[in-house]
């Protein structure tokens, strides 16, 4: 595959390309993002149908690397990585869950669950992570000198990349707003080996704090701003047009936060597009959290962005008031007919609550893209018989204290699908006077 070829170019259009073998994350022209760009001609000397049928011979094999969802796509994702470099957890390859009684509920007849939360430590994270630290490995075998990777993270970002750096052998180091992530997402990068910095600031400072890290003291930087992650993320796209046999959906819906994983999933279905094997684009829509949410109010401002102070949020993984990805998300958005809407914390953890009840146990920033879509489609802007995609984008387990306040909230604080333990005596009638009140329906009584 030696004659696939990617390198890095201004996201912008300033002139120039610059190695992905090398740790540059802007412009150095316009200080803009950068983005990976594939030698397409070299793509296209394998057909459409061809390319189909790689992808279905490889997906969930056993053939390494190429079984991972992102890895079995290896050409349209970093062509020059030597296998012996790949650092991989099979990432990718996670069940669409089909929602029927939800769809149901909200009177969509083809709705569907991206579950991208069953993966290694709980996130799509790991899809973008495992490319950024397969290309790390890869320098550091050639002889770059790198001293450790970094990043500033909600969470998710320093779950993911603690994991793949431990297992790669290199040393990771992870600066986290203090108080601001949950106990599980605090513990995978201690459990993984990282060096953790609990920071007295918010996401967006730290972001700050770890750029300067990059620029001056020889750490990689693991951030989605180096988009070398946005190649991993975008096989989601690429995925979910291949379980649905290469048919696209009508819309795809996802949170938002820094503004990277929009991106990617634009990113995946261009090249789709580009090379032939698929025909038209589906609509995206993100959903954002109305405590932080900067690309919305831009979406109602004519595209015009403002960076903001993002306030506390359940959804703290997109707690982010300035996302550094918001002109290629907003790009995206403009090519794919986008629309953005926000959840209040009510919201999107009734509509976490009302989802879980048909099977799902969702992360709330799943919940936010759910309570979303239920206001799209109360206002007629999705047609019951479109097939819809919720990306979920970490799994519920992770965030298990927004559930458990949800459930013993009391009161007028008692969300409308609240379902509190009944706690009794080690006695038979009071559990068979319990069970009489529940399955006549009424609100159990406790003893
Ligand atoms: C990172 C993250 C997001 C937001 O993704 P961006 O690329 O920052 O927009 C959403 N949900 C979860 C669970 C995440 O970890
Ligand atoms: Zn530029």
């Amino acid at each position: 595959m030696s004659h696939y070829r990617a390198v890095f170019r201004c996201a912008a259009g300033c002139e120039g390309e610059h190695s992905i073998w090398r740790p540059i994350y802007r412009c150095p022209t316009c200080g803009g993002l950068l983005q990976v760009v594939h030698d397409m001609d070299a793509l296209r000397s394998r057909t459409a149908p061809g390319w189909m049928r790689v992808f279905e011979d490889r997906y969930k094999r056993t053939a390494w690397p190429y079984g991972s969802g992102v890895w079995g796509k290896k050409e349209w994702v970093c062509p020059e990585l030597r296998n012996e470099n790949v650092v991989s957890m099979d990432e990718g390859g996670t069940n669409l869950f089909w929602a029927d009684r939800l769809g149901r509920e909200m009177g969509l007849a083809d709705l569907w669950v991206k579950m991208c939360g069953n993966s290694h430590t709980g996130s799509f994270k790991d899809l973008g992570m495992t490319v950024l630290v397969s290309v790390v490995k890869q320098m550091i075998a050639d002889g770059a000198g790198i001293r450790a990777v970094a990043c500033a993270s909600t969470g998710d970002t320093s779950a993911a990349l603690s994991a793949y750096a431990a297992a790669a052998g290199i040393p990771a180091i992870v600066i986290l707003p203090r108080g601001l992530v949950t106990t599980a997402q605090l513990v995978q990068p201690l459990a993984n080996g990282a060096t953790v910095l609990a920071l007295d600031t918010d996401f967006d400072g730290c972001m700050r704090i770890v750029q300067r890290l990059a620029e001056e003291e020889g750490v990689y930087l693991a951030n989605s701003m180096n988009s070398l992650r946005i190649e991993g993320q975008k096989t989601v796209a690429i995925e979910i047009v291949q379980q649905f046999d290469w048919e696209v959906p009508d819309v795809v819906i996802i949170p938002g936060g820094n503004l990277g994983n929009v991106s990617a999933l634009g990113a995946g279905f261009d090249m789709m597009i580009e090379l032939g094997l698929i025909a038209k684009r589906p609509r995206i829509i993100v959903a954002q959290a109305a405590a932080a949410n900067p690309l919305y109010r831009a979406y109602k401002n004519g595209w015009r962005f403002e960076p903001i102070t993002a306030a506390p949020t359940v959804a703290s993984a997109i707690r982010i008031g300035n996302p550094v990805s918001i002109h290629k998300a907003i790009a995206t958005l403009q090519r794919y007919n986008g629309i953005v809407e926000e959840a209040t914390e009510d919201e999107l953890q009734d509509a976490a609550a009302r989802a879980d009840r048909t099977g799902l146990f969702n992360c709330p920033h799943t919940g936010v893209a759910l309570a979303a879509l239920d206001k799209i489609v109360s206002r007629g802007d999705i047609a019951s018989h479109e097939r819809v995609i919720v990306i979920s984008t970490a799994t519920g387990l992770k965030f298990t204290e927004f559930k458990v306040a949800y459930h013993s909230a009391t009161g007028h604080e008692a969300g409308r699908f609240a379902n509190p333990p009944i706690e009794l005596p080690n006695d038979y009638d009071a559990v068979r006077r319990a069970l009489d009140h529940v399955t006549r329906g009424e609100q159990a009584v406790r003893a």
